[in-house]
């Protein structure tokens, strides 16, 4: 007999900080319900994008889904592909017309404690507007 263990079960399994459970007063769940103000760029039914409060870039643009999802594990095993789909479209779109196509940009998402992920609801970094520089600091 072949057992067959979904993906979500075996990631929800894994004990590590970032599969605790949701905490729904985190900054971006109280920017979503409306209790925080934000410098909104664009919603849709299962996203919305807003400025970053301390941007790294000329462009730093927050695309989070409104549903809860610590992070980026969180949201890949457990959304729907329909939120999912949505979620990866808008984020083009927003560079797009952000006018980031042209020059250039980069997308970002920091999981768990190794990338220092700050808040925990899962969200995309959009940087641009000016060149960026290697990836990754070393040291
Ligand atoms: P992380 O390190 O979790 O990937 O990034 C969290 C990001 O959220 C940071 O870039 C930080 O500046 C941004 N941020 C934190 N609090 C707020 C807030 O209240 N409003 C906005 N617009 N951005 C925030």
């Amino acid at each position: 007999m072949v057992w067959q263990i979904p993906l979500a079960s075996v990631m929800r399994m894994t004990d590590t900080p970032m599969n605790q459970a949701y905490d729904s007063d985190n900054i971006f769940a109280r920017i979503i319900r409306g209790e925080i103000p934000c410098a909104k760029v664009c919603e849709t039914e299962h996203v919305l994008a807003f400025r970053d409060i301390n941007p790294q870039a000329t462009e730093h643009i927050l695309i989070i889904p409104k549903g809860e999802y610590v992070s980026f594990a969180d949201f890949t095993a457990n959304a729907s592909d329909g939120e999912i789909i949505e979620f990866i479209r808008t984020a083009g779109k927003i560079a797009k017309d952000a006018g980031l196509d042209e020059t250039g940009y980069r997308l970002l998402s920091n999981h768990g404690e190794d990338a220092n992920q700050e808040v925990p609801h899962f969200h995309l970094h959009i940087v641009g507007g000016n060149p960026l520089g290697p990836m990754l600091k070393r040291g």
